[in-house]
């Protein structure tokens, strides 16, 4: 897809160019624009998916061979979905819809993929429906909860504690986030999902000592312009102070100042939200995020801490984050630590926090609440 910024003429360009191809490749074919930027190519006479497959194969391959348009070297890039008829459906609308959910999954490959339908897709794309379903009613009936994590600080105080959201089904009891954070990624139901966890943050706050409590955010919902603004009202309707909160974001949220994320996240730091980098160095992006944007807090991710103990390498790169973090200057955090060995390892490291099962469990707010207490 062409950059609006390009231009109409190149945008049209683009098209003669695409349909050439297409023409080059796919001989005979009807090719039809079904969206912004999704086509749909008829090619007849073929009863074979893999023969299909292979034909959309060659024509990325003839996409990605760069072209001349509006005076600069443009490759076209794409991911293809296939179906059959009459085997994958008999009528129009279905057939589209077999190929979209096989263009769906293609693009989920990543690009330059070409995926064509099975029947197991329809499983999977049940199975998304009946889970998105249940978890917007699930939403509604109070049936999500928040479990809370302790930091320790080097000292063995707790500093604040990260709330992971845990939904208790009626039958098929309790489901882990990993289970519908995706599913609720695809939709509109983890900006609600994420402001419900917020707002439940913010009024367990005093039950949890009045010490700060980290709440995770999908990069989905910092891709939405007004999604620091909702944050801030929350946090205005609750009553609580923008320093008693950290913001979780993984590092997969793109690194281009001036984007939206980055908008996002600049205004709630602005308000005095603290942000922490989770999962650090399981993308790819890690070090560019050193220098890209402003931030307070480096979790290191799980599996530094796991593979310490075996592997050199695992161990001077946690010494070399935690050398760099202490230059910026900002905290560091180890999390997953799940034994003694591990605990050590990361203080000799320099990491300044400390979070796993080792050091204390997720629990819901009443157990904390207690040995708050005790
Ligand atoms: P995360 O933010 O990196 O959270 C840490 C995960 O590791 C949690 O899993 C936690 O229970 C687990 N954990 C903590 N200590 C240890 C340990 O010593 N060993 C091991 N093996 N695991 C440990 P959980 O609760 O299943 O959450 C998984 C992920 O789901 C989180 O990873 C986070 O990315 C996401 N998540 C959780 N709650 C929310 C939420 O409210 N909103 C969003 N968008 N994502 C959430
Ligand atoms: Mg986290
Ligand atoms: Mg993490």
């Amino acid at each position: 897809v062409l950059k609006d910024s390009a231009g109409h003429a190149a945008g049209d360009a683009a098209l003669v160019h695409l349909s050439g191809v297409i023409e080059q490749v796919v001989p005979g074919s009807v090719v039809g624009r079904l969206g912004g930027d999704e086509f749909g190519i008829m090619v007849a006479g073929h009863d074979n998916k893999a023969a299909l497959r292979r034909l959309g194969e060659a024509l990325l391959r003839a996409l990605e061979r760069p072209v001349n348009i509006a005076g600069r070297a443009v490759r076209l890039s794409a991911s293809i979905g296939v179906a059959l008829a009459p085997q994958d459906a008999v009528d129009v609308a279905d057939l589209i819809s077999k190929a979209d959910l096989a263009l769906y999954k293609a693009k989920k490959n990543g690009r330059h993929a070409v995926m064509s339908f099975d029947a197991d897709m329809l499983g999977d794309e049940r199975h998304r429906r009946f889970v998105e379903r249940e978890l917007r009613a699930a939403l509604l009936l109070e049936e999500l909860e928040l479990h809370y994590q302790p930091v320790f600080g080097a000292d063995m105080a707790i500093r604040s504690h990260e709330a992971l959201v845990r939904w208790r089904h009626q039958v098929r009891g309790m489901i882990a986030p990993a289970q519908f954070i995706p599913i609720a990624e695809e939709s509109d139901l983890i900006g609600k999902l994420g402001e419900w966890v917020l707002r439940r943050a913010c009024s367990d706050l005093q039950a949890l000592g009045g010490m700060p409590v980290a709440v995770n955010v999908s990069p989905v919902q910092l891709r939405h312009a007004d999604f620091a603004r909702r944050f801030a009202a929350i946090l205005i309707e609750t009553g609580t102070d923008p320093r008693s909160i950290i913001v979780e974001v993984t590092e997969t949220v793109p690194l281009n100042a001036g984007d939206v994320e980055m908008a996002n996240l600049a205004a709630l730091r602005k308000l005095g939200v603290r942000i922490a980098i989770d999962d650090f160095g399981a993308g790819h992006a890690s070090l560019q995020y050193l220098r890209g944007f402003s931030f307070d807090i480096i979790k290191i991710d799980r599996s530094y801490v796991a593979n310490m103990g075996s592997s050199r390498i695992d161990g001077m790169i946690v010494t070399a984050v935690c050398d760099i973090a202490r230059a910026l200057p900002v905290e560091v955090v180890a999390e997953g630590i799940e034994t003694q060995e591990q605990f050590m390892q990361l203080r000799q490291a320099g990491c300044t926090s400390f979070q796993g099962y080792l050091l204390g469990r997720p629990q819901p707010l009443a157990k904390i609440g207690a040995a708050a207490a005790a």
